[in-house]
């Protein structure tokens, strides 16, 4: 079996104590043959390395290579997280492009193709994820590298009218097009992509799974993401006997608790979130004294300038709500910046009577599925989602929202929280069958049989 090499912006080093996280979860039979990651290794250097540090670690080795301080600025903070993650969200009015960083991300994909190029061998399938790196494969054909690439989107994908707002549009798009296999979270994604291919390259999907661009080609597919459902089940199961959730539960005092776990980040819709919490305390007496909202808003990317306006947006609204509803034996709002272990959210997870995912975009939103594992069957939740999460095309049994309207987050809050046993229990055994059906390692075979050329491709598509 050919050798599997991922690349992302990030590898999970071992040896800055990083946690297996869901790919690596779920790649893990993968790695058994031998596999190879590369990424950046968190360090600034002097200069950007072409050449990869390289970590043995078992079967599976990792390859970092530094940035300078201007390639971290122009690459990550600039174009990757102040251009192309705003428009990608659908926040146009955020986005900050700058030519300097455009070219300082070319640059940085030029230097992660050249010191892959070094470790490749000729029949490696090159799995490369998300937007920092849409450059990669152009830069790795560029190198005479031949090898099957595929590159799957963890991020929405948005139609032409916005995409075509960033001055690079068409030759990103052209980019993306260099790989073998393109692979997105939603159907609504991919459709977007369609809609760009069609205005910017006139290229048009008819029927089937691939598009043909200059003689090649390209299999664009939706592979939503998804988690070790029965495998976090059990963790949640074990967590709550644990201590971290013994103090959530004495802390709570037998009141119903309502939770939502991010990164602190303007797509995740907070704000709108917290202003319907208001709105519930307000419109609902009935919920005063009696619920908790707890929201983990962890700390992220704090260099852009956005999130740190977030932020004191967001201290200034808990504030409020908790000033004006708060009794001296009850705090309505418990907001916290810092990052809490997964294995402690899978406790409080199964303690939340409702897990609020509301964000304003997002490619899939894993903890919207990890809440739904981690729930007691016999006693669970209600999962309040945004419609524009990429989880909602899946998660119809949730009670999905516009998160664009805090008042019909405050009346799903409402609901939830009266919700009968029956009909909890009716909406979460289907939630529960869906994330049972795609998970991480559904996720890797399909993308990874796609790259490898061997899954069926039923019809043909056709450039006009
Ligand atoms: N997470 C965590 N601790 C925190 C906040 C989040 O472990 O304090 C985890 C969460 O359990 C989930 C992931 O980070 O697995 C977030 O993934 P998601 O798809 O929801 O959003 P993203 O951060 O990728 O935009």
């Amino acid at each position: 079996m050919a050798r599997v090499v991922i690349v992302s912006n990030r590898v999970p080093l071992p040896s800055q104590g990083a946690k297996a996280g869901g790919l690596t979860v779920a790649l893990r039979d993968v790695f058994k043959q031998g596999a190879l990651w590369l990424g950046w290794s968190g360090e600034i250097a002097a200069e950007t390395a072409t050449s990869a540090k390289i970590h043995n670690s078992g079967k599976l080795d990792f390859a970092t290579i530094d940035l300078s301080e201007d390639d971290y600025q122009h690459f990550y903070v600039g174009f990757a997280n102040s251009a192309l993650w705003p428009l990608l969200h659908f926040q146009p009015g955020l986005l900050e492009f700058d030519r300097e960083d455009f070219a300082g991300y070319l640059r940085v994909n030029a230097a992660y193709a050249k010191a892959l190029a070094e470790l490749l061998r000729p029949d490696d399938l090159i799995w490369v994820h998300d937007y920092h790196l849409i450059p990669l494969a152009d830069a790795l054909r560029a190198l005479g590298v031949k090898n099957r690439i595929g590159f799957f989107l963890h991020v929405p994908f948005v139609p032409a009218s916005m995409f075509g707002i960033l001055p690079p549009a068409e030759r990103l798009l052209r980019m993306m097009c260099v790989y073998d296999v393109v692979g997105f979270q939603a159907r609504q994604h991919l459709h977007d992509f369609e809609d760009c291919l069609l205005s910017f390259l006139n290229i048009a999907r008819q029927s089937g799974e691939s598009i043909s661009i200059d003689g090649r080609a390209v299999t664009v597919r939706v592979m939503p993401i998804g988690i070790d459902s029965r495998g976090f089940a059990r963790r949640a199961k074990k967590a709550v006997l644990g201590r971290t959730a013994h103090r959530l539960l004495e802390s709570i005092a037998g009141r119903a608790f309502m939770i939502g776990v991010d990164r602190l980040d303007y797509s995740k819709g907070l704000p709108n979130r917290f202003e319907a919490f208001g709105y519930l305390l307000d419109r609902f007496p009935e919920h005063r004294m009696n619920v908790t909202y707890l929201q983990v808003a962890a700390r992220s990317r704090e260099d852009v300038a956005e999130y740190q306006r977030l932020k004191r947006e967001l201290d200034r609204l808990s504030g409020e709500i908790n000033g004006r509803y708060a009794d001296f034996d009850w705090q309505p709002l418990r907001y916290m910046t810092r990052a809490v272990s997964r294995a402690s959210l899978a406790g409080f997870y199964r303690q939340a009577r409702v897990g609020l995912v509301t964000p304003l975009r997002d490619g899939m939103n894993l903890v919207a599925k990890e809440y739904v594992a981690a729930q007691d069957p016999d006693d669970p939740g209600v999962l309040i989602l945004s419609r524009f999460a990429g989880a909602a095309e899946e998660l119809t049994e949730a009670i999905v929202v516009n998160p664009h309207d805090p008042e019909e987050i405050t009346e799903a809050m409402h609901a939830a929280l009266t919700m009968t046993l029956d009909e909890r229990k009716d909406r979460h055994e289907k939630l529960f069958g869906k994330i049972c059906q795609t998970t991480a390692v559904t996720y890797c075979r399909d993308f990874l049989n796609a790259l490898a050329g061997t899954a069926t491709s039923t019809d043909t598509l056709t450039s006009q």
